[in-house]
């Protein structure tokens, strides 16, 4: 699994799309291989092109499932909000992110993410785009927000240590290929 989050730092979007789809499908069938409802044999769908797992008891079918998590780059005036999170091994600081919770849209959970992890509100919401993270099935859908209220606070849990920085005093950002060294590499270009 290291390995692929290793390779995203060279491989091209369209290899990195293709290796995704193989992690994600053999995360799939390796959760899938009893019904989630009775505990029988899952097997494959009788229509092989249909991507589907199917009980051989009670009929329940499976398909692919993805989690969706949010990723945001927050702006206030000519500065963005970076943190350091507990659970990276890498040392670099990066951007508040979590997963979208039973009941919310996007943007509901770019609110409370924010919220929970820095104390601060945000408004202006605007997609960005989104990228494929198979660690394992999930997808990241970036948003740009802008700071309206609340002092930044790291949470302390999550969250070490945060701050506010313009395009001159940067520490050191995530690695090129992941979505969120493109918001700010997008970022960065406006700051002309
Ligand atoms: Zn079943």
């Amino acid at each position: 699994m290291d390995n692929l989050r290793e390779m995203l730092t060279t491989m091209s979007p369209e290899e990195f799309r293709a290796a995704a789809r193989d992690r994600e499908l053999e995360e799939w069938r390796s959760i899938n291989r009893f019904c989630g409802k009775c505990g029988s044999l899952m097997e494959p769908h009788a229509n092989t092109d249909e991507r589907a797992m199917v009980c051989s008891k009670c009929g329940y079918t499976a398909y692919p499932k993805l989690s969706p998590a949010v990723i945001v780059l927050v702006t206030k005036g000519d500065k963005i909000l970076l943190q350091r999170n507990t659970h990276y091994k890498l040392r670099n600081w990066t951007l508040v992110a979590g997963f979208v919770d039973a009941g919310e849209n996007f943007e509901d959970a770019v609110r409370r993410e924010v919220m929970e992890e820095a104390s601060v509100e945000v408004k202006d919401l605007r997609y960005f785009g989104s990228q494929t993270w198979p660690f394992p099935s999930n997808i990241m859908v970036g948003f740009r927000a802008e700071y309206a209220s609340g002092e930044l606070t790291p949470d302390g849990e999550e969250v070490v240590e945060s701050g506010w920085f313009d395009r001159d005093n940067l520490p050191e950002i995530p690695h090129k290929g992941s979505i969120a060294r493109q918001m700010i590499d997008d970022w960065l270009r406006e700051q002309k």
